[in-house]
C-alpha cells in the first residue's frame, strides 16, 4: 500500500492546508495528516482540539487518517510504513528551512522521500500564525478557514 504523510502543526488547520490534503490525497492509497505535538511552541490549541477541527473540516473521506505524533516524524513515518513525506510550498521562504529538514530526514532514512507540493495561488499568504493574528484582534477569516475552526478561535480570543 501507498501511504503518505502529511505533518504539521495545524494550530489551527487552515484552507491552505485542507487543499493540500485534497491534492495529496488523491496521490495515495492512504494519506495520514500527522498533528505535531509540540508543547514547547506553545500551541493555542491542544492536539485534541487539532485533530477535531481537521476530522470535521474533512468530513469522512475514506482514505485520510489523522494522528499525532512527538519525536522524529521519520520515526513515525517508519511506525506507519508511509514511504513519502508531503510538504505544502508557498513562498521562496518556505524553501530554505523546507530544504535543510528534508535533506536531514533522508540522511536519517533514505528510503522516505519528500515531495513538495505548491501552494494554490489563492492561499499563497495563508499561515496559521497569521490566521491567529487577525483572529485575536476580533478581524473576520471566515474566508481564510472552515466555520468551525472561525467559531473555536473566536472561543479562543473571546471576541465575537
Ligand atoms: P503554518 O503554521 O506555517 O501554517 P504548519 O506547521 O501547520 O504551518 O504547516 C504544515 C504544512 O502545511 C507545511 O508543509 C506548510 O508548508 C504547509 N502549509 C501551510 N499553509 C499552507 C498554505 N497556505 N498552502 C500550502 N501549504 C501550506
Amino acid at each position: 500500500m501507498n501511504v503518505g504523510i502529511y505533518p504539521g502543526s495545524f494550530d489551527p488547520i487552515t484552507f491552505g492546508h485542507l487543499d493540500i490534503i485534497k491534492r495529496s490525497a488523491k496521490l495515495f492509497d492512504r494519506l495520514i495528516v500527522a498533528v505535531l505535538s509540540n508543547p514547547q511552541k506553545e500551541p493555542l490549541f491542544t492536539v485534541d482540539e487539532r485533530i477535531e477541527m481537521i476530522r470535521e473540516s474533512i468530513n469522512d473521506a475514506p482514505n485520510i487518517e489523522i494522528d499525532s505524533f512527538s519525536g522524529l516524524l521519520i520515526d513515525f513515518a517508519r511506525l506507519k510504513q508511509a514511504k513519502v513525506i508531503i510538504k505544502g510550498l508557498r513562498a521562496v521562504s518556505d524553501f530554505e528551512y523546507e530544504l535543510q529538514m528534508a535533506l536531514m530526514n533522508k540522511k536519517l532514512d533514505e528510503r522516505i522521500e519528500t515531495v513538495f507540493i505548491m501552494t494554490s495561488s489563492k492561499y499563497s499568504y495563508l499561515s496559521s500564525s497569521i490566521v491567529k493574528e487577525v483572529a485575536s484582534f476580533g478581524g473576520c477569516v471566515s474566508s481564510l478557514v472552515p466555520p468551525l475552526v472561525e467559531k473555536q478561535l473566536k472561543r479562543k480570543y473571546k471576541v465575537n
